[in-house]
């Protein structure tokens, strides 16, 4: 059987990705790698779906297990990606993706460099504040290093295979779509082995 493939979709935060990851999730055949975090619940997030909900203690716990794919500090939380599922997925034919940040990103392509890196833009610097105001959960502080700590994330686009523009949301989800089946029409050992079957067979 293939092995799945592994794509991860980062950006800085409000850009939309999440909107973008939850239509790949509905429309394609692809499942979600749950994270842990120590930040509380927002209003409607469920436990087990959108996160895995710790403590601090229950994260270290998982780092001392080398549970983790990556982890990641950020705005005083952590985030980790739990490595046993998507390595079980993975090997049993099953695409993973990951919504995780781009320090979180760096850290599994040095783990796992065969994965697909998208990464996701505003279409400006004035839509990506009005999107991470209209959230609602934002201080004026912490607005203000979302938006420096995405300029210095978006310097990192040079180590991601593709790159969305996410201005108009249909348009953004079709482009992601279109990598994911893009990356399934690639020349590889199974075609090969495809291939052989026609020889045998002439
Ligand atoms: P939020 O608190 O808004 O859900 O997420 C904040 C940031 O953490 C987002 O950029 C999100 O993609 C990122 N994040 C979510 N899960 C993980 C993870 O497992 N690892 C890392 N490194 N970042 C994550």
């Amino acid at each position: 059987m293939p092995r799945g493939q592994l794509f991860i979709i980062s950006g800085p935060s409000g850009v939309g990705k999440g909107t973008i990851a939850q239509r790949l999730l509905n429309d394609m055949d692809i499942t979600f790698s749950v994270s842990m975090t120590t930040r509380a619940p927002r209003p409607g997030e469920v436990d087990g779906k959108d996160y895995f909900f710790v403590s601090d203690e229950e994260f270290d716990k998982m780092i001392a297990e080398d549970g983790f794919l990556e982890y990641a500090g950020n705005f005083g939380n952590r985030y980790g990606t739990p490595k046993a599922p998507i390595l079980e997925k993975l090997n049993t034919g099953h695409d993973v993706l990951l919504d995780i940040d781009i320090q979180g990103a760096i850290n599994v392509k040095k783990s796992y460099p065969k994965g697909i890196f998208i990464f996701i833009l505003p279409p400006s610097m004035a839509e990506l504040r009005k999107r991470i105001t209209g959230r609602g959960t934002e201080t004026p502080e912490s607005l203000r290093k979302r938006l420096g700590k995405a300029m210095e994330e978006i310097s990192y686009i040079d180590k991601y295979d593709y790159c969305i523009v996410n201005g108009e949301l249909e348009e953004a989800i079709a482009r992601a779509k279109a990598i994911l089946v893009a990356e399934h029409s690639r020349v590889t050992d199974d075609i090969y082995k495809l291939i052989d079957t026609y020889k045998e067979e002439m």
